[in-house]
C-alpha cells in the first residue's frame, strides 16, 4: 500500500477517536474499541465526451490541483443522491455554461486521485454528449480554458489522468 492510501493516512477511528485499529487487506479498517468498520470504496465520477459538428472533441484545461494546467475532459464527482446523467448535466453547466441535447453512456475506467494527501479511488464513467449549442460557452468554475481538438492536435502526454487519457483514445479509435 502506498503512503497516500487511506488505510495508511487514517490513524484514528473517525467515530470514537481510538488509535486501536485493525486493517483488513487494503479494503477496510475496523476500530477495536467501538466496532466502527470503515470501507475504502470507489467514488463515482463522470466525464463528458462533447463533440462538435466537425467531430472534434472538447478538452478543458484544469484550474485546480491535481494536475493544474493539464488537459482533461469536463466532469467531476457525482454528488450524493445524484444520478450519473444529472452529474453530467450539472458539471457541463458549471464548467462551461453548456446545455445537453443528447447523451449516451459509453464506458468506465478506474482512477486514483490524490487530493489533500489522501488517495481517492474513483470509478469514472464516460458519456458521449451532443450539446444544444457550442456557441457562447465560457470556461468557469474549476477550468481555465477549453477547445475542440482533432486527434492529431492532442498531445496525449498532457492528459495525466489514466482514465481520461483512455476515454479520449477510445473516442478517436471509433
Ligand atoms: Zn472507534
Amino acid at each position: 500500500m502506498q503512503s497516500t492510501h487511506p488505510l495508511n493516512v487514517l490513524k484514528f477511528c473517525p467515530k470514537c477517536g481510538s488509535s486501536s485499529l485493525i486493517t483488513y487487506k487494503d479494503l477496510s479498517l475496523k476500530c477495536n474499541d467501538c466496532g466502527f468498520h470503515f470501507y475504502v470504496n470507489s467514488a463515482a465520477a463522470v466525464a463528458a465526451l462533447v463533440v462538435n459538428g466537425d467531430g472534434k472533441l472538447l478538452l478543458t484545461t484544469r484550474a485546480v490541483e491535481p494536475d493544474f494546467g493539464k488537459l482533461d475532459l469536463p466532469g467531476g464527482f457525482i454528488d450524493p443522491g445524484e444520478s450519473a446523467e444529472e452529474a453530467v448535466k450539472r458539471e457541463l453547466w458549471e464548467e462551461l455554461g453548456m446545455k445537453v441535447k443528447e447523451m449516451e453512456y459509453i464506458i468506465s475506467a478506474p482512477n486514483e486521485y490524490i487530493f489533500s494527501g489522501i488517495s481517492v479511488f474513483t470509478l469514472d464513467m464516460a458519456f458521449r454528449v451532443i450539446p444544444e449549442t457550442v456557441s457562447g460557452l465560457k470556461a468557469q468554475d474549476d477550468i481555465l480554458d477549453f477547445r475542440f481538438y482533432a486527434e492529431n492536435e492532442i498531445d496525449f502526454s498532457q492528459i495525466p489522468a489514466p482514465s481520461i487519457n483512455y476515454f479520449v483514445k477510445q473516442f478517436f479509435r471509433k
